[in-house]
């Protein structure tokens, strides 16, 4: 498994190749062709020249950051259907700048000592056991005290509501394992909070497609509801969140503006944006809004299809198009990756090629999931594909 030396530069390499070497490559670094998909440790998407173009604007003067923050809410309120939204540096600050909200209220001393909890009442961070999941760690950063409610089996409505009571300061909600068997689903839980006084905080990060998806958490009772923008074409280190006028107010008191020039040193100063990301944030989903997302799916369909036109006659290789979710499993439909298998006579296994793929030249990230490799359509640029097959030909004929 020989790496072939590089035929000359192609697709994205030959565009950035012949410009200066004022980007990746001047600080060492090997830019990689993304056969993954969205990931935050790959950057996230790509922006499109739209966006880019905004970015660009934003940064040729200044402006009140209060005010931007103020009206692009309003235009992210708009579109997702909520009374008011507030740009954050991703969902996961989005998660943690909305449960200090609801723990916080207006309450300015409290924005000033968190994680610091004395003085408030309601504390707990409550949420299903089967709904535990990587980021309820951006909620404890708070200082809020998390609450498991049921157990492996599962968490019935009269545990959750139990759990909702004069401690609880907000119910966690990851949006993708609403409907997991045992569970309690969103639009129950969320009456259920609402009965009791508590708000409901929905990380809907990646549920975006179709954009209309967007409103359906606020729709189901969501108080609160976090989105990510790598997710949609937007700034890796974008996001925003979406609620009620009340608690978006909150969220504009406890983060990052007027920590010099106002009354409190609060909690979400660590939390900062610029213009340029908060301009891309928003255009970013109005154009999300306004493509075709039928066609970007056949884009995908056609790319896998090159692909698999190229390398399906390659010995000991089982080859099918599928669906890689954003939750990491393989489906059958809507088809957006390759699927490859490695048999026995092929004499390789999809670590080695995963590998292979990484160290060659161009560098192509790929993934490698119960004992196939995946290669993802969604972040690769038009083109990169046939760099892909020509590799992938490569390391299997060695
Ligand atoms: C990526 C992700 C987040 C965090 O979003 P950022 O914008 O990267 O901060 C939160 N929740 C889920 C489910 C995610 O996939």
């Amino acid at each position: 498994m020989a790496v072939p030396r590089r035929r000359g530069p192609r697709g994205v390499f030959a565009r950035e190749s012949r410009g200066p070497r004022t980007g990746l490559e001047s600080l060492g670094c090997r830019p990689l062709i993304n056969a993954c998909g969205v990931y935050t440790d790959l950057g996230g998407s790509i922006l499109s020249p739209r966006v880019w173009a905004a970015m660009e604007q934003s940064n040729r003067s200044f402006v009140s950051m209060t005010e931007l923050l103020e009206k692009s809410g309003r235009v992210l309120a708009e579109l997702v259907g909520t009374e008011h939204a507030r740009v954050t540096t991703g969902a996961a600050a989005a998660i943690a700048l909305g449960t200090a909200a609801c723990l916080t209220g207006m309450d300015g001393d409290a924005w000033e000592r968190l994680p610091d909890l004395q003085g408030l009442s309601r504390i707990d961070l409550v949420i299903q056991r089967r709904h535990r999941y990587k980021y309820d760690r951006c909620a404890r950063l708070t200082g809020g005290r998390l609450v498991e409610v049921g157990d492996d089996g599962g968490t019935t409505t009269e545990q959750l509501a139990a759990a909702l009571g004069p401690s609880a300061g907000v119910l966690l909600f990851p949006a993708h394992l609403d409907g997991r068997p045992g569970t309690v689903t969103l639009e129950n839980a969320a009456r259920l909070a609402h009965e009791r006084g508590v708000p409901t905080l929905v990380d809907a990060a990646y549920l975006n497609d179709p954009p209309e998806t967007m409103r359906r958490f606020a729709a189901a009772g969501a108080d609160l509801v976090c989105f990510s923008s790598k997710y949609y074409g937007g700034p890796n280190g974008g996001g925003f969140i979406a609620g009620s006028q009340r608690l978006i107010d909150t969220v504009a008191g406890i983060d990052f503006t007027r920590f010099e020039s106002g009354r409190y040193r609060t909690f979400g100063r660590p939390f900062k944006l610029d213009r340029q990301i908060i301009v891309a944030v928003v255009v970013a989903l109005q154009e999300w809004f306004a493509i075709d997302h039928r066609a970007r799916w056949a884009g995908y369909r056609a790319k896998v299809d090159r692909v698999i036109d190229e390398i399906e006659e390659l010995p000991g290789l089982e080859v099918a198009p599928r669906g890689f979710t954003l939750d990491e499993r393989l489906i059958m439909e809507p088809v957006n990756c390759v699927a490859i298998g490695f048999g026995p006579e092929s004499g390789l296994d999809c670590e080695a090629v995963c590998r292979a793929l990484r160290e060659g030249d161009p560098a192509i990230a790929t993934v490698t999931l119960g004992g196939k490799l995946i290669v993802a359509m969604d972040t690769v640029q038009d083109g990169d594909e046939r760099i892909i097959s020509r590799r992938l030909r490569e390391v299997v004929v060695g």
